[in-house]
């Protein structure tokens, strides 16, 4: 946790500051599109509280992050790609390109994915 540092964009978002294409949200978490998608369906989940990534998420807090994996769940009920498949992605920190440090997966799907790689 970083909790003393400047809000991130993620929070801004959270708090309504900034404007987002909300698809779901709860008392621990919360989804909105990604403003530049990767694949048809392209939704980050992220805890309202914040961690800095999923590992310390992970270690601080492992319900939290199971709160994250059902949101990721309920997303792709929601977007109707539940039974085609999806994917969920947690970069973390540098040679991943995690370029917001508050830990949010990426859900993808709605199409075929190509395979991970550099
Ligand atoms: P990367 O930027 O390399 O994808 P991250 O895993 O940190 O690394 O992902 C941050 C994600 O946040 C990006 O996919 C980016 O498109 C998305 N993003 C940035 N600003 C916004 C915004 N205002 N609303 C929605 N998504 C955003």
């Amino acid at each position: 946790m970083s909790g003393s540092e400047a809000e991130t964009l993620f929070e801004r978002i959270i708090g309504g500051e900034i404007p987002a294409d909300v698809v779901y949200q709860d008392a621990t978490t919360f989804a909105f599109r990604d403003i530049r998608a990767q694949a048809r369906v392209h939704v980050l989940v992220v805890p309202r509280k914040r961690y800095r990534n999923v590992a310390e998420l992970a270690a601080g807090d492992p319900q939290l992050l199971s709160d994250v994996i059902a949101t990721a769940r309920k997303v792709a009920e929601l977007e109707g790609i539940l039974e085609s498949g999806y994917r969920v992605v947690f970069n973390t920190d540098g040679d991943a390109g995690q370029t917001v440090f508050h830990v949010h997966a990426h859900v993808l799907g709605g199409e075929p994915l190509g395979l991970f790689g550099a």
